[in-house]
């Protein structure tokens, strides 16, 4: 009898709690469906300003780490990476040499004659997608793809190019992942970032993996020069330009490099370099402040990234992760305030199936009717006659995201700047600065483009702003790549 008590007592408790936790959950969505979209975009526009006041602390604190790297290995989240470039183009560089730029989202071949004046005659390159399933594949698959493609480049070679008799073809590598190099042909992984991931690699010697992938897929061909993508794109942005001291990288990740004076790197310990200046990999993307304006869906995009607590900076202004940031905003407010009615849409719900491009392209809708924004939300997230309030909003948000990403990359060189002794009056002198850049997010996101200048330019003010430029180079990184192989050629 007692038994059975217990058990009704159990079934009702159990009955009551279930009861309980409907009340409290249907509480809850009537108390979350009292937040409107209107609520949760207010909030986000508070959480992401970035007034100039703000925008000078966070560049101050990467001045700050910028030494703190530079002056011990490990003293710093900004790994600062000595490059082994302490010689860029002059311009003298003759001969056909080539590249493979290694990206995030695809790869690129190429090659280009050198005149020797400053001059590149004439260049053919490929561009290859890398297929998903190899970023978290094993090595070998990865590099026998890509010296696969290499070996057709090399084939397909119009008569034009130039090799002379008995010479191997030589290769610079642009390979845009963190490195400790060893010499300026070699290098170990130090982490992958970008949706890469294939662990074994870590440690090992990324040329190594290159050439014996080239000597499987049958090419000759020595890779001279390992540069990541920032040194590239600073040595191709030098071989035009002699104002050139830096490059930022905006593509699927984000990066920066710029010429340091040696007596600046106290971590250096090797032969003093004849420049008397030394190329550093600041591998920014990994900048991390207590100024920075981290909202929810930063955190939760982190930590349920492939390499959660790294790459803050970059997850909060580059292309791989700007798109994503607004599916999850756009989520909550699907969530919370039934942004697109009684049903949360079931795409919304998929980590990175809105990609920038699309964001890009939401962004820049000029029809009275919002049309694009309407045929992506469709096409993306198969979302069917939203609204043109609705629409709006879509616009805006992506305003908020695409505005802060862009001023805290302006942020960033202006520390680069700093550290440079560039951004403001000495002895009566400016100097000229051109910061080379590249990547398809700087290229191709208008919005985020102009937002990005016009913020370096505010926090400059008129009289230096005027010397300081931001100058696209396309390509910049795997012709630097080319160019750093022309002078470390074998030949020489
Ligand atoms: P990677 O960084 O992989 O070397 P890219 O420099 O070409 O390659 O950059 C590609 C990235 O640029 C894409 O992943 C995307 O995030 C961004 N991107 C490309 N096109 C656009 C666009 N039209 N609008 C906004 N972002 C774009
Ligand atoms: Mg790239």
């Amino acid at each position: 009898m007692g038994k059975v008590t217990m058990g009704v007592a159990v079934v009702g408790s159990a009955a009551v709690c279930a009861a309980a936790a409907l009340i409290m959950r249907h509480r809850m969505r009537i108390s979350n469906r009292c937040v409107t979209a209107a609520d949760i975009l207010k909030e986000l526009e508070e959480k992401c300003a970035t007034p100039a006041s703000k925008l000078k602390q966070i560049s101050d604190a990467m001045t700050v780490e910028m030494h703190a790297g530079l002056a011990s290995e490990g003293g710093s989240k900004l790994k600062m990476l000595i490059s082994y470039v302490d010689n860029l183009p002059t311009g003298e560089e003759q001969g056909v040499f080539y590249a493979l730029d290694l990206g995030g989202t695809n790869f690129r071949v190429l090659r280009v004659q050198l005149t020797g004046k400053s001059s590149i005659e004439c260049q053919e390159f490929a561009e290859v997608s890398i297929p998903p399933q190899l970023m978290v594949g094993d090595a070998e698959t990865l590099f026998d793809y890509i010296a696969a493609e290499l070996a057709k480049f090399v084939a397909d070679e119009s008569e034009k190019f130039q090799l002379l008799a008995g010479r191997q073809r030589e290769l610079g590598f642009t390979f845009s992942f963190p490195v400790m190099q060893l010499s300026i042909d070699s290098g170990t992984l130090i982490r992958w970032t970008k949706g890469f991931s294939i662990e074994k690699m870590i440690g090992q010697d990324v040329v190594v993996h290159l050439a014996e992938a080239m000597k499987r897929q049958g090419v000759n061909m020595r890779v001279s020069a390992l540069v990541n993508d920032t040194v590239g794109t600073l040595a191709g942005g030098r071989y035009g330009n002699k104002d050139v001291v830096a490059a930022v990288i905006l593509g699927t990740g984000s990066n920066a490099a710029y010429v340091e004076r040696a007596q600046a790197i106290p971590k250096w310990h090797g032969p003093p370099p004849k420049t008397g200046e030394m190329v550093i990999n600041m591998e920014w993307g990994n900048f991390r402040s207590s100024h920075l304006p981290l909202t929810e869906y930063d955190n939760k995009l982190d930590s349920e990234s492939l390499n959660p607590g790294e790459q803050i900076f970059e997850k909060m202004i580059s292309g791989m992760y700007l798109g994503e940031i607004l599916r999850r905003v756009l989520l909550r407010m699907a969530e919370d305030a039934a942004l697109f009615g009684d049903t949360v849409p079931p795409k919304l719900k998929t980590q990175f199936i809105l990609r920038t491009p699309e964001m890009s392209a939401m962004h820049h809708d000029t029809s009275p009717d919002l049309n694009v924004v309407g045929s992506k939300l469709k096409d993306v997230f198969d979302i069917s006659d939203a609204p043109l309030p609705t629409r709006k909003i879509v616009v805006e948000i992506c305003n908020i995201m695409a505005t802060r990403g862009a001023r805290l990359a302006a942020a960033g060189i202006l520390g680069i700047l700093k550290k440079t002794g560039r951004d403001t009056v000495r002895d009566g002198d400016i100097p000229d600065t051109v910061v080379a850049m590249d990547g398809g997010l700087y290229e191709h996101y208008t919005e985020y483009r102009h937002c990005l200048e016009n913020t370096l330019h505010e926090l400059l003010g008129d009289e230096v702003g005027k010397h300081v430029k931001l100058v696209l180079s396309t390509d910049g990184s795997g012709i630097g790549a080319a160019l750093l192989a022309a002078s470390h050629s074998q030949y020489v």
